[in-house]
């Protein structure tokens, strides 16, 4: 049996590739360094010995992702409320659509409506009976995808918007018209 040599990362030996490692999770491994040049191996070692090992590594990542999956949902999950609680508070009707696009829609009629308040009433020179009549516009849309698409949509648009909507994007049955 061959006796395995061991050397600390950041020693010169020339023709040694294998190379143990302690990371800096505090766990060691043994580290095959043959396909790396021989004069670089000794640095590479140094580079290896300053991150966490590799299922350290993998394991912090998948966790950063189940955190940031969280967090988005909760995100998603206030907005809704948000959203929901808006809708009935300014008697806007529920939106017709596929499942997820309806909530996602609702979202976005919330956030679009909203900033259109600001930007024409709040800090424009908009008065109730204009946005009142705006906000019968807005009632009339209930198709989820219409609202979906203008996701992007500046708020002074939303006139220009509701004008060019078409009639398969109200409600089959309107009790606004
Ligand atoms: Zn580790």
């Amino acid at each position: 049996m061959r006796r395995r040599r061991r050397q600390k990362a950041g020693t010169t030996t020339w023709q040694h590739t294998r190379w143990d490692v302690v990371h800096t999770c505090g766990h060691e491994w043994t580290h095959d360094l043959s396909a790396r040049r021989a004069d670089q191996r000794a640095a590479f070692a140094r580079w290896l010995a300053g991150r966490d090992c590799t299922d350290c590594w993998r394991a912090a990542r998948q966790g950063d992702t189940a955190t940031r999956e969280k967090w988005l949902v909760a995100r998603r999950a206030a907005e809704q409320t948000a959203a929901t609680e808006w809708a009935k508070r300014f008697d806007m009707p529920t939106l017709e659509g596929p499942g997820n696009a309806v909530g996602w829609g609702e979202r976005c009629r919330h956030q679009l409506v909203t900033s259109a308040h600001t930007a024409l009433v709040t800090e424009g020179s908009w008065d109730e009976a204009d946005w009142t009549e705006l906000e019968e516009k807005a009632r009339t849309v209930t198709r989820a995808g219409w609202w979906l698409d203008q996701r992007e949509a500046d708020g002074t648009d939303l006139p220009e918007l509701l004008d060019a909507a078409t009639e398969s994007d109200r409600a089959t049955e309107n009790p606004y018209r």
